[in-house]
């Protein structure tokens, strides 16, 4: 591992100074839990990191009529354990519970979550240098394939791993983002950038900018969610797929519904032909089978992921399911 300098800003202005001289080796960090692997891994090698903990007043929960105000450096353990999340919010109060270990959610940070970089093992190896490391092909499409994408791949099929990402999205979460050149608010499935766009990269920021705090607006009173994960073992683990699920329902029929897939695609992945496929009806699982199968029509799987689509298709199911409960 190379050495780095560490940066501790005393504030945002001064991070984002640090970050605004366009230096590629300058990266920020939330917890640590993704970069500090990525630099033993030899996967990145920072000449500068700037400790965004050292930052006052990144870390809060705010609620009032505007909605929810998450700063960037809240911990998924303070946001598991928010009873207004938890009541109000729920598809974020579930992901932010299935999210790795205790440990992994006492150090990660919000943002950072939002921010970490892919598990494809061959974006990991840092022997294998894939499309998103400059090369000239995505390893896993006709390599190993058994955690990929089944929507979205061909350029690159690493699938976006975080829990909290597809909740957030489901919810209409809004991300601020701040630099030395100002502030910017946007949609977070804006946030997210396709292989297709940059290959390089999973989001919009531009190497200068940071995220500051996670918008996300009221729940109206009839409005329920649910976020469901799947993994292959009983201990924490990533999701092989995973459904947040948002409704505004009357009494349990769908009148709107948003459903956002994690695990299946490199950005979290929106399954619209399903949530047309809901409105008007009851929100059960036999309707939430039903619509999910007509989106997955156009998964395209890869030789060894294609368990992936049954599986999503019951998640969805019973995240919809769930709703009701
Ligand atoms: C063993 C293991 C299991 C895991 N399981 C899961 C899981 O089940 N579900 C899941 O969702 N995640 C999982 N993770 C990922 C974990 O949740 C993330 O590592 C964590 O959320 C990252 O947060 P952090 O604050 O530590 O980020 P850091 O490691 O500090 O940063 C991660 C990346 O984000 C950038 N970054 C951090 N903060 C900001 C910011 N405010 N603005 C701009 N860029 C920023 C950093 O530069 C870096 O590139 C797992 C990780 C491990 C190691």
């Amino acid at each position: 591992m190379k050495n780095f300098q560490y940066g501790k800003p005393t504030s945002l202005e001064q991070a984002a100074a640090f970050l605004g001289k366009g230096d590629p080796n300058v990266y920020v960090m939330g917890g640590g839990t993704d970069l500090l692997g990525e630099i033993k891994e030899g996967l990145v090698a920072p000449a500068i990191v700037i400790d965004l903990k050292a930052v006052p007043g990144l870390a809060y929960i705010k609620k009032d009529k505007e909605g929810l105000a998450i700063g960037a450096l809240t911990t998924i353990t303070e946001l598991a354990g928010d009873a207004g999340i938890q009541k109000d919010y729920r598809a974020l109060h579930e992901a932010a519970k299935a999210v790795a270990s205790p440990q992994l959610r006492n150090m990660g940070t919000i943002g950072g979550n939002l921010c970490q970089r892919p598990r494809c093992w061959y974006y990991r190896d840092a022997r294998v240098v894939c499309s998103k490391k400059g090369g000239s092909q995505c390893y896993a499409a006709k390599g190993r394939n058994k955690y990929h994408a089944i929507f979205a791949g061909g350029i690159c099929y690493a699938v976006c791993p975080s829990d909290l990402a597809p909740a957030l999205i489901a919810l209409d979460g809004k991300v601020a983002i701040s630099s030395a050149k100002g502030e910017r608010t946007v949609p977070l499935a804006e946030f997210f950038m396709p292989p297709i766009v940059n290959v390089r990269k999973e989001n919009i920021l531009n190497g200068q900018e940071i995220v500051k705090e996670i918008r996300v607006p009221p729940a109206k009173p009839n409005e329920k969610s649910s976020y469901l994960k799947f993994i292959e073992r009983g201990s924490w683990d990533f999701a092989v797929v995973s459904a947040a699920v948002k409704a505004v329902l009357s009494g349990t029929t769908v009148e709107d519904i948003r459903i956002v897939c994690g695990g299946v695609a490199p950005v979290p992945w929106r399954m619209k032909k399903a949530e047309d496929a809901l409105k008007g009806r009851k929100a059960t699982e036999a309707a939430g089978r039903q619509a999910a199968k007509i989106a997955l029509k156009e998964a395209a799987p890869l030789a060894e992921n294609g368990y992936k689509v049954e599986v999503l298709e019951t998640i969805i199911a019973r995240a919809i399911a769930a709703l009701g409960k």
